[in-house]
């Protein structure tokens, strides 16, 4: 695959009612992903516009169905429909909890949550339950089993030359004998690469700016192997 392959959006998903829609993924502007089953409505990284997103395919009753949302880390192109997902869900009178689950020493999710909490909460009537992810242990909400594990991504530091290491997890999602693994933001990394083998999709990011591999971001190749070892794959995260 050439290095001028561009991702279109958004990109579908489906299989034994396990539902998914990147709706986009694009580095620096905005990553944002609904998944779905017969009971679950969750959210993997809203950044910015997904309530745009979301209301031109769901209704108001359906968003405020959703109980989960994963971050993969807190870089602003992952996060940053946080705000504004939550004070919808508040405006239009949300009353089921919903859990935001994000990497362990993510200070954007936490500082967002203490500001959200400390602006609202005189009108919230839902709770918001941060939990926060350290280990790899899997767990089960609603219809889907979730397994959260570490992958390897890091921002550069101002001299340009060093990098400095971000707390960032993947997911693998699991319904009906069916497997999603979404690796958010990594360089190079075992852990994706196990988790990626054998699912029925894989969701890669390809982010590196050009084919030299760095720490920071997966190449076009490095992303198109680990994604072949799966059933299906997406590449995201590309830079257009
Ligand atoms: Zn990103
Ligand atoms: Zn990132």
């Amino acid at each position: 695959m050439s290095k001028t392959f561009k991702q279109k959006y958004p990109l579908v998903w489906e299989k034994n009612n396990f539902y998914i829609k990147i709706f986009c993924s694009i580095p620096n502007i905005a990553t944002g992903i609904i998944i779905t089953t017969e009971k679950a409505t969750f959210i993997v990284d809203p950044g910015d516009g997904i309530l745009r997103d979301l209301n031109k395919d769901y209704d108001a009753s359906k968003i405020l169905q959703i109980s989960d949302i994963f971050i993969s880390h807190g870089h602003h192109d992952h996060i940053g429909g946080v705000w504004s997902l939550l004070t919808y869900l508040s405006v239009m009178r949300k009353k089921t909890p919903l859990n935001i689950y994000y990497p362990k020493g993510c200070l954007e999710i936490e500082s967002i949550y203490k500001a959200f909490v400390e602006v609202y909460s005189h009108e919230l009537k839902y709770k918001i339950s941060l939990k926060e992810i350290d280990n790899s242990k899997s767990f089960i909400r609603k219809d889907i089993s979730i397994k959260p594990f570490k992958v390897n991504h890091r921002e550069p530091l101002d001299d340009g030359i060093n990098s400095v290491e971000v707390p960032s997890l993947g997911f693998k999602f699991k319904h009906n004998n069916k497997t999603i693994c979404y690796g958010g933001d990594t360089a190079f990394c075992d852990e994706l690469i196990k988790m990626a083998n054998g699912s029925d999709l894989a969701i890669i990011e390809a982010g590196a700016e050009n084919d030299i591999e760095s720490d920071l971001h997966l190449t076009i190749d490095q992303a198109t192997k680990i994604g072949e070892t799966a059933k299906e794959h997406f590449l995201v995260h590309v830079p257009q």
